[in-house]
């Protein structure tokens, strides 16, 4: 590490597990190394949790549940709203720090920070809005109260693609709703979680009520949080296979469960879109995050008066694309994640290529240091290739030519996944078509990036269950009670 501002950050991090309130080494001194990978360089060591670290957080969570649930939801409020504007002091750290352990362009990086930080204040706002309901029932014998409790400890999995969002979407409205959670970060990234925890306790959330275990023995730790009979609900993003092993885990105790699994997202070009538009929405759907997110547009399914046109427009601007290390100004392009994703890359355009594909740009691994991975495009896609059927997490952008608005929806539908769809149409009767047609829990009509805080984010399908963000993101961590009283007049 040479830049010395970067060093100091490090620095600042804490290397320990944040259990009820104390940072304390791992059982047996244990470490785990996080690296950059744009460099493939150690930047820091920190504790790397045992099964019995991780019931001692659960213990920890379970221990402060009971008070933070009966705190002012009004008071947790102001807790979450002073995290909100603490991250926003810490803009450029917190940003940087992403951008080391994972390698997106620092521009991106301090668009993480508004995003995730957003969650903070959104759900600072909506804590105070839970209400229940008072009403007569039918027969007139009785009165019918329904109040909403928080469902108790959680354990929150968060995967390493954005670091700090998918850490607050499921800790804000969590403890919004009076839950306690452990959180377990990707462990190829879990210093933003890490310097998070340490802002939240200074914001004033309690001891106990937010819980980080880091960890190299992610399954074992995991399977033993799960299985604990204190433990009410499971939030995981992550991958669709992983997401259906902890679907299992979590049968026996019957606990709630919200899964933000892979996508395999369509983005679709009428031959009626404006270009200009299209091509701009491209370009964001696909090489945001360099091409490592669930929301990721997967498949360019273009109509054939229209796809030559698209190819060479989208094929001129990824040409220009810098890649490099985030920090340096004018990076588009970041490494991959690691080694594992660079082959991921070849081999999808390998075998697309095999099938009668063409390359019109990139189509390598970068030389060097780090995992780097060109931006390419991949025209004349056909059916049956690999890569319309798998998530890419990388920065290719795949082409497939239509015919009818039938074909398209066809074609956009043929996928087990169900996350997020793009459409782009200057036709409203056709968008509205779409809107119904398109199986996915999300759509752009004509934008290429739809997360926001205040939306419901989620999948249909094997895209997962339940929603984040929203009026609905905090009911994922609410319980429902009903009571029944006598009519007081009978
Ligand atoms: P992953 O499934 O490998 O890992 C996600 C998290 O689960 C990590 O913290 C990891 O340590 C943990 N994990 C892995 N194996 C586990 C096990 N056996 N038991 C318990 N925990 C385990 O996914 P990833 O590579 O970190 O992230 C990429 C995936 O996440 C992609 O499929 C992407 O689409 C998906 N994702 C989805 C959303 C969404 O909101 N739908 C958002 C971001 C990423």
């Amino acid at each position: 590490m040479t830049d010395p501002r970067e060093a100091e950050l490090l620095a600042t991090v804490p290397d320990g597990l944040f259990v009820g309130g104390q940072w304390r080494p791992a059982e047996g001194g244990k470490t785990l190394d996080v690296r950059d990978p744009s460099t493939g360089e150690v930047i820091r060591t920190i504790a790397d949790a045992s099964v019995s670290d991780g019931v001692a957080a659960m213990d920890a969570a379970a221990e402060a549940f009971p008070s933070w649930a009966a705190t002012p939801a009004r008071e947790r409020a102001e807790i979450l709203r002073r995290a909100f504007d603490l991250l926003q002091a810490r803009k450029e750290d917190v940003a940087l720090l992403m951008t080391l352990e994972m390698g997106k362009p620092l521009a991106e990086a301090r668009g993480e920070v508004v995003y995730g930080g957003e969650f903070l204040r959104w759900f600072s706002e909506e804590a105070a809005h839970v209400q229940g309901r008072y009403g007569a029932n039918p027969e007139g014998t009785g009165r019918m109260i329904v109040t909403q409790h928080p469902v108790g400890p959680c354990y929150l999995i968060t995967p390493w693609n954005f670091p700090l969002a998918m850490a607050t979407r499921k800790i804000a409205p969590a403890l919004a709703a009076g839950c306690t959670v452990v959180v377990k970060p990707a462990s190829l990234t879990p210093l933003t979680t890490l310097y998070f925890a340490k802002l939240l306790e200074e914001a004033g959330v309690p001891a106990g009520v937010v819980n980080v275990v880091t960890t190299n023995s992610t399954a074992a730790v995991s399977e033993r949080i799960i299985g604990d009979p204190r433990l009410r609900k499971l939030s995981f993003t992550g991958s669709t296979p992983v997401g259906q092993k902890l679907l299992q885990q979590a049968a026996p105790g019957v606990l709630r469960t919200s899964m933000e699994l892979g996508g395999n997202a369509p983005f679709v070009v009428f031959d009626d879109a404006d270009l200009d538009k299209v091509v701009e929405g491209a370009m964001a759907a696909k090489f945001r995050n360099i091409g490592q997110a669930c929301t990721a547009a997967n498949r360019f399914i273009v109509q054939r008066s229209v796809v030559g046109e698209f190819t060479r427009r989208v094929t001129e601007r990824v040409k220009t694309m810098r890649i490099g290390r985030g920090t340096d100004d004018g990076v588009q392009i970041g490494p991959l994640i690691d080694d594992r994703a660079v082959a991921k890359a070849e081999a999808l355009v390998a075998d697309a290529v095999q099938r009668g594909a063409s390359v019109t740009t990139g189509g390598s691994p970068v030389d060097g240091p780090g995992t780097f991975y060109e931006p390419t495009v991949v025209a004349d896609v056909q059916a049956g290739s690999d890569i319309l059927r798998e998530e890419i997490f990388g920065p290719v952008l795949a082409i497939v030519p239509f015919d009818t608005e039938d074909d398209a929806v066809r074609l956009a539908n043929d996928t087990e996944y169900g996350l997020v769809s793009y459409v782009y149409t200057e036709s409203l009767a056709r968008g509205q078509r779409m809107i119904e047609r398109l199986e996915t829990g999300m759509m752009g009509l004509n934008v290429g990036v739809v997360s926001n805080a205040a939306a419901p984010f989620g999948g249909w399908k094997m895209s997962g269950l339940g929603r984040e963000g929203g009026a609905e993101g905090i009911h994922e961590y609410l319980q429902t009670k009903y009571t029944l009283t006598p009519n007081p007049f009978a």
